[in-house]
């Protein structure tokens, strides 16, 4: 399989799960569709893409990075109970950016803003539970 392909493989199968899969999951999934598919090439190429902001790495879990297809403007929110990554709209503060800018005289090429808690699937299970 050549390089491009390879590529456009993974990235297809990135933006076919919206769940910012790990690249752990990926594989798993990617693994049925391309047996060949080695993991140190998928991280490779998810590096790569992320590198050229064709997708989003989002650090913050652990050891495990998710990858988002999606890098319009959006926050994350990690939930530490079931580890599931979700979208925030950047609508919640629409101007963080330029207040930031106003605020330090810096320019700002990108973010990565991530909240970190219990997701409300979770809250509503300890809720039950209790
Ligand atoms: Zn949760
Ligand atoms: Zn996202």
């Amino acid at each position: 399989m050549n390089y491009s392909r390879q590529r456009e493989v993974i990235y297809a199968t990135l933006k076919e799960n919206v769940v910012h899969p790990t690249a752990e999951y990926l594989y798993s999934l990617l693994k049925e569709k391309e047996p060949n598919i080695s993991l140190a090439t998928l991280y490779r190429n998810l590096n790569q893409m992320a590198d050229k902001g064709i997708i989003k790495k989002i650090d913050g879990l652990e050891s495990a990075s998710h990858y988002d297809h999606n890098t319009h403007e959006h926050y994350h929110f990690i939930c530490h109970k079931c580890k599931r990554v979700f979208d925030v709209s950047s609508d919640v503060a629409p101007d963080i950016v330029a207040k930031t800018e106003k605020e330090t005289g810096f320019l700002v090429n990108s973010y990565d803003i991530i909240f970190n808690g219990i997701c409300s699937d979770c809250l509503r299970k300890i809720r039950e539970d209790n």
